[in-house]
């Protein structure tokens, strides 16, 4: 019985991000990779992407790109990787064959793999079997017992694949970080393949091999490996490398338990981008959604760094909080000082204002909007429709009912003449300023006679052209005077027919 070495958890790790590129990652991809790169900064280790794609027919083009593009949007910066390089590449799997076969030669040489010469059919009818006689299913050994000369010898012409020969005996103990030993009879291991008749490793065997070339300390993954453990644990020992620490993440559910879809959250990073999303809060929200800190929600990259401890991590799956999620953002939101947001709107805004609005959009514009809805977004995705008709050549008149409503309904000319003084207040006003503005059209109200918020409701409609918008003195005096009292005499003549 063995249990392999375990490295100190404290040491600068190495850690890595092994995606295969078979799409977009999801968040529960993404969120141990949240976890792997907090854990090698947090121990001034290294964090490396490396690139598996030795399943080539289950590539995607672009997707290599987009996972990149991913890591990048969150922050999660690579010490080594595909495009990089680093003192281990290359870091991508299907340029590193020479290896994998290297580790195949001294496996078969040692007796601890055999050529396999077994068909697909064969295999199939085997399966068969092994289904009508309620057996377990598995390779059963067929070419193990081929003299190793004559398998030679048939491995020069024909097709085949490479089998680890598992030992018939014995138990395999391989430890997970947050389970502890995880112990199986070797009698239950079926001799897997490690070389495909392509010629293209495993992952089994690919991933062994690049972890202990690369000296990767944790091998961080979800916990859907945890069955493959073993065999791994065993070809570490056969090749004679030092095992890493394995620690298997557990997987992230839907509210009240089941999958994750798409409604849930499970969408790309990319889209989170596209929906808005500050990296700093995604981050921050991956990290807590399995793992936890005292009560802390609130926690900056920077917090995150300091405190993670990767033998922390929970066991239980984790549920997605969408709400926290955006509740969070709203609070980056918040926190992120005016000139770093108002870049962020300018740059959401050149994205989704329409396409007459020229560009780039004027900085200074955006630095003095910004403050007027920094604090009622939760989204960047929101800012548009919230602030558009400061860059809309013209904002037309809304329709006549939606001035009449309530405290207006029937008026017409009453909320015509309301609209006219206003237009007369504000067109007096020196200097044209928010308080004073503000202070001159509830005297208006008054004089009136009608509620300050019905009057305020028309004025809104006029200068916005929208019933919900940032604050309205604030947005006034952005607009302009000159532009207010165009939209307000507009209205005017327009409700007085
Ligand atoms: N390529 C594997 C996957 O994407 C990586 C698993 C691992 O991290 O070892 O599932």
């Amino acid at each position: 019985m063995s249990e392999g070495t375990t490295p100190s958890t404290t040491k600068p790790a190495r850690v890595r991000y092994a995606p295969s590129p078979t799409g977009d990652p999801h968040v529960g991809n993404i969120r141990t990779a949240v976890w792997a790169w907090l854990h090698a900064r947090h121990t001034s280790g290294q964090f490396l992407v490396r690139i598996e794609d030795t399943d080539q027919s289950r590539k995607q083009p672009g997707s290599e790109e987009r996972i990149l593009a991913s890591l990048e949007w969150l922050g999660l910066d690579w010490d080594e990787g595909p495009d990089i390089g680093g003192p281990f590449g290359p870091y991508v799997q299907s340029q590193r064959l020479p290896l994998y076969h290297a580790a195949v030669e001294r496996l078969l040489a040692d007796g601890n793999a055999y050529p396999c010469f077994c068909t697909p059919e064969e295999l199939d009818a085997l399966r068969e079997r092994q289904r009508a006689e309620k057996r377990p299913p598995g390779y059963e050994g067929k070419c193990r017992v081929i003299p190793r000369e004559e398998a030679a010898a048939r491995a020069a012409s024909e097709p085949h694949v490479v089998r680890f020969a598992v030992p018939d005996e014995g138990t395999t103990v391989a430890v997970d970080l947050l389970r502890g030993p995880i112990e199986v009879e070797n009698s239950t291991l079926d001799d897997f393949v490690i070389l495909k008749s392509d010629g293209y490793p495993t992952y089994h065997l690919a991933h062994v091999v690049d972890d202990h070339e690369m000296e990767i300390t944790h091998v961080t993954r979800g916990d859907e490996w945890i069955p493959s453990m073993p065999r791994h644990a065993l070809l570490f020992d056969a090749l004679g490398y030092e095992r890493p620490i394995f620690v298997h993440t557990s997987i992230i559910l839907a509210p009240g338990g089941g999958k994750l879809s798409k409604r849930h959250g499970a969408k790309s990073m990319l889209e989170y981008a596209e929906d808005g999303y500050l990296p700093d809060a995604v981050l921050n929200f991956l990290c807590i959604t399995g793992w936890g800190y005292g009560d802390e929600t609130v926690m900056s990259r920077e917090q995150l760094i300091d405190v993670f401890e990767i033998e922390n991590i929970g066991l239980n799956p984790a549920t997605f909080d969408m709400e926290k999620l955006a509740w969070l953002n709203g609070v980056y939101i918040r926190q992120t000082p005016i000139a770093e947001l108002a870049e962020l709107i300018a740059r959401r805004l050149e994205v989704d204002l329409p396409p007459e609005v020229p560009r780039p959009l004027d900085r200074a514009l955006v630095e003095e909007v910004t403050p007027l809805i920094q604090e009622r977004i939760q989204t960047l995705a929101e800012v548009k429709d919230l602030v558009d008709f400061f860059w809309a050549p013209e904002v037309p008149v809304p329709a006549a009912e939606e001035f009449l409503q309530k405290k207006w309904k029937d008026r017409a000319e009453a909320a015509s003449f309301a609209l006219a003084r206003s237009a007369d207040v504000t067109d007096a006003l020196d200097p044209f300023e928010a308080a004073p503005l503000e202070e001159q059209l509830r005297a208006l109200a008054d004089e009136l006679e009608v509620k300050a918020g019905d009057l305020f409701t028309l004025i809104r409609l006029a200068v916005t052209g929208r019933r919900v918008s940032p604050p309205l003195f604030e947005t006034m005096e952005i607009v302009g005077q000159g532009v207010c009292v165009d939209r307000l005499r507009a209205a005017s003549a327009y409700l007085a027919g």
